[in-house]
């Protein structure tokens, strides 16, 4: 083929890809989304799924491209198939509270049950639904498939909220921009313009952190001022119990800094008819805590003056799937095992390092790497504001193979000594995060 003929068919696949992957996405879906209510319950040894409720809603914001593949692993897989082929027509894959519940001590002498909620784009036709759950080796521990016939007069069609919300970044159309939800729980009716503010600085902390700097412009984030009728919210270690709408609290597995919504169905009441793909909550209290699961919920609190630094963080988890690089030195119950490689991007068990960093790493660096004598004789966190900046830099950037992350002291690895998934001291994501973060806002915003 001569160069320029070369030039005119790459021209031309490129002008028809995206039609096509659109043509695709209306052939089986409408311009509307599918909530699906479950409930997980179960013991360390047995899981269930139990479907609890339909619903339906104007508009899809997620992706319309990409549809059949996932952009990390996870630790749950939604997906809907096509009746009678099984062709998978959508997927997306997530992680639990209640998967993090079944490593606690709790699971092994009862049972308990935690709600869990997820879109979908609306189906044209009948389709099935399959919902399966992941253990740490990746294999699957339970899973649910149920018809969905989208002419069900049961699906509960779902009117708009009718708190205000507004927009705090508008980069474009909903179906092509990645679409954030910031909502907030203990504010009450008169503390709207506070909740405003909040969301205002949990942007600008954001966008202030490469690389979303720089990637600002393929994000909408849209700020919900949901009313709770009690100021602050609930903190059982203190004995403090309050009436807010997503019923927000600390202490979730008995850890005092583990703030989680109580009610995944409250969260996405409180957005229903808005248009969003990630969800940040946004509680209204000055005590230190947060949480981030990934494609399923952020929690921070508004008040403590680490607020920019653990939203970040969180984000880090909720949005990109990152793993936390810290670790403890005393005996954790293993999230991860020797033989199985973790989907999150930035560890390593070694299992199969060729699909992480590898590629990034400087020839000839020894694997594992041994850390530098700064890192290895000082508790790092406690010098870091008096650390040059240039022995800051390296830290954060120097990219090697540590022995040290995913709570676990030995056999997970991190790619750089400090990072901002390991210590709030730093505040930078390290370069392998950095990309697993830019590779995630292509899938969900570039066409194939
Ligand atoms: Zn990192």
């Amino acid at each position: 083929m001569k160069p320029e003929n070369l030039f005119i068919a790459i021209l031309i696949l490129f002008l028809q890809a995206p039609r096509g992957a659109a043509q695709e996405f209306d052939r089986h879906f409408e311009d509307r989304t599918l909530r699906l209510d479950y409930i997980f319950a179960g013991n360390a040894k047995t899981q269930r799924i139990h479907l609890s409720e339909a619903l339906s809603s104007s508009g899809w914001a997620g992706r319309r491209h990409n549809l059949d593949n996932l952009c990390l692993e996870g630790n749950g897989i939604i997906e809907v198939l096509e009746k009678g082929t099984g062709k998978v027509l959508y997927a997306n894959s997530f992680s639990t509270l209640f998967q993090e519940w079944l490593s606690e001590e709790e699971a092994t002498v009862s049972d308990k049950a935690f709600e869990n909620v997820f879109q979908v784009p609306f189906p044209r036709k009948p389709v099935d639904i399959r919902v399966s759950l992941k253990d740490i080796r990746g294999n699957v521990t339970s899973s649910l498939t149920h018809p969905l016939d989208p002419a069900d007069i049961l699906i509960r069609p779902v009117s708009a909220t009718s708190y205000e919300s507004r927009y705090l970044l508008k980069s474009g159309d909903v179906s092509s921009c990645i679409d954030l939800a910031i909502v907030g729980d203990g504010y009450t009716a008169s503390e709207k313009e506070k909740f405003f503010a909040d969301a205002k600085r949990a942007v600008e902390a954001l966008t202030s952190h490469e690389p979303f700097t720089s990637l600002k412009n393929r994000f909408n984030i849209v700020a919900v001022a949901a009313e709770s009728e009690e100021s602050g919210v609930s903190v059982p270690h203190k004995g403090i119990w309050k009436n807010t709408l997503l019923q927000c609290h600390y202490d979730t597995f008995y850890s005092e800094r583990y703030l989680t919504a109580g009610s995944m169905k409250a969260v996405y009441d409180a957005l229903s008819g808005v248009s969003f793909e990630h969800i940040l909550v946004i509680s209204n209290t000055p005590i230190y805590g947060g949480g981030g699961i990934y494609n399923s919920i952020l929690t921070c609190s508004a008040d403590h003056p680490t607020f920019p630094k653990v939203l970040v963080h969180e984000f880090g988890h909720s949005f990109a799937g990152l793993g936390d690089e810290y670790y403890y030195d005393d005996g954790y119950e293993p999230m991860y095992v020797p033989e199985k490689e973790p989907w999150e991007p930035n560890l390593t068990t070694l299992a199969d390092f060729g699909s992480k960093w590898a590629d990034m790493l400087p020839e000839g660096t020894p694997v594992p790497t041994p850390e530098d004598a700064v890192e290895r004789e000082n508790d790092v966190r406690r010098i870091w504001n008096s650390l040059p900046e240039d022995t800051r830099k390296r830290l954060n950037s120097h990219l090697g193979v540590y022995e040290g992350g995913g709570y676990m002291s030995k056999g997970v690895y991190r790619p750089v000594q400090e990072c901002r998934m390991k210590i709030n001291e730093c505040e930078d994501f390290c370069p392998v995060c950095e990309r697993a973060i830019r590779r995630t806002v292509d899938f969900f915003t570039e066409e194939p």
